[in-house]
């Protein structure tokens, strides 16, 4: 049980009571035909609909189930990290439990890896599994982060991918609390390859991640590598404040050299209300960034574990 095993695979899981049996029936040939030995690690990330008790049924039937429970929901990212921290394999795959993440791809995934790659990135095409409204958000979202973050991300980037042991431990290293993995991933370095994958349809229930999630998500994407948006508020400043010149200029000739000096009711009511929209737009960026730093320097636990089962 001690010994280091060739293949972990973490499972974050958020009620998905409705898709663990089918997900390990399916996983457990492609990753023993794989792997000499091997840990399935499910986090149970604060589940309400029986996910639990259905991970404790497979632990009991296979010992190289384990599982790590959350004491309440934490999010997508910090299961994944938890699953990172238990890891123990030489190469780990993270993977999601509905099933759009196909098993059958693991044997691509090892095969890079034993091929050299420490990192093995997967890419979803344009599947089935995928909505259009999804679609066109993320591509937004690739575009502009692309532009403007400190890190190259390809765009569509799921968080299936392998990693070797050695990023799992340098990963384990980072500790800050909005984590945004793909992100984070592309930022460590080491020798990264890239499989496409097409998407299949959520096997059970339905996606954690509503709208306002994703935006979350997205926010917390940019924040992590860009402070582009700070910078903006100077540009967008500097620009307001060059016109508002010339203006002042403006106004001064039209109060000394002619003699109409009321008129102007609708500009003043434009520029004030103008420069109040921007204003209240980059104070709120500013307090993006500072509750980001607020929840740092707290320096809480990334998670609240409240039940382990073999570990
Ligand atoms: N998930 C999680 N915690 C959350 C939300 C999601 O552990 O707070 C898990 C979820 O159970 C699934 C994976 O993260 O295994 C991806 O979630 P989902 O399939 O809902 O996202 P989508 O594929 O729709 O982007
Ligand atoms: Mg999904």
């Amino acid at each position: 049980m001690s010994e280091k095993p060739e293949l972990s695979v973490i499972i974050p899981v958020f009620n998905e009571a409705g898709s663990l049996a089918e997900l390990y029936n399916r996983l457990l040939p492609v990753i023993k035909a794989q792997a000499a030995s091997y840990e399935i690690i499910f986090v149970d990330d604060g589940s309400s609909d029986g996910s639990l008790s259905a991970i404790e049924e497979l632990a009991k039937q296979d010992h190289a189930v384990k599982a790590v429970s959350f004491s309440r929901n934490f999010g997508h990212m910090i299961a994944l990290s938890a699953g990172l921290d238990k890891a123990s394999g030489r190469a780990v795959i993270t993977m999601d439990a509905d099933l759009q993440h196909p098993p059958e791809l693991i044997p691509e995934l090892m095969a890079k890896w034993k091929a050299g790659a420490q990192v093995v990135n997967t890419r979803r095409g344009k599947g089935k599994g995928v909505g259009f409204f999804k679609r066109i958000t993320a591509g937004i979202f690739y575009w502009l982060i692309n532009r403007i973050a400190k890190v190259n991300l390809p765009a569509n980037a799921a968080d299936y991918r392998l990693l070797d042991e050695k990023v799992v431990a340098t990963l384990k290293q980072v500790r800050e609390r909005s984590r945004f993995l793909r992100g984070l991933i592309r930022w460590v370095g080491f020798k990264q390859e890239f499989v496409d994958y097409q998407p299949d349809k959520r096997f059970a229930g339905r996606t954690k991640y509503s709208v306002s999630r994703m935006i979350a998500f997205a926010i917390d994407g940019i924040t992590s590598f860009s402070t582009f948006p700070l910078r903006l508020a100077t540009y967008i400043g500097s620009c307001i404040a060059f016109l508002g010149a010339l203006y002042i200029i403006y106004a001064l000739y039209v109060r000394f050299f002619t003699d109409q000096a009321i008129e102007g009711w609708a500009s003043v009511l434009i520029a004030v209300l103008f420069i109040g929209g921007v204003q209240l737009v980059f104070l709120g960026i500013l307090g993006e960034y500072l509750g980001r730093v607020f929840e740092e320097v707290k320096a809480r636990p990334l998670y609240i574990i409240n039940k382990q089962i073999g570990f």
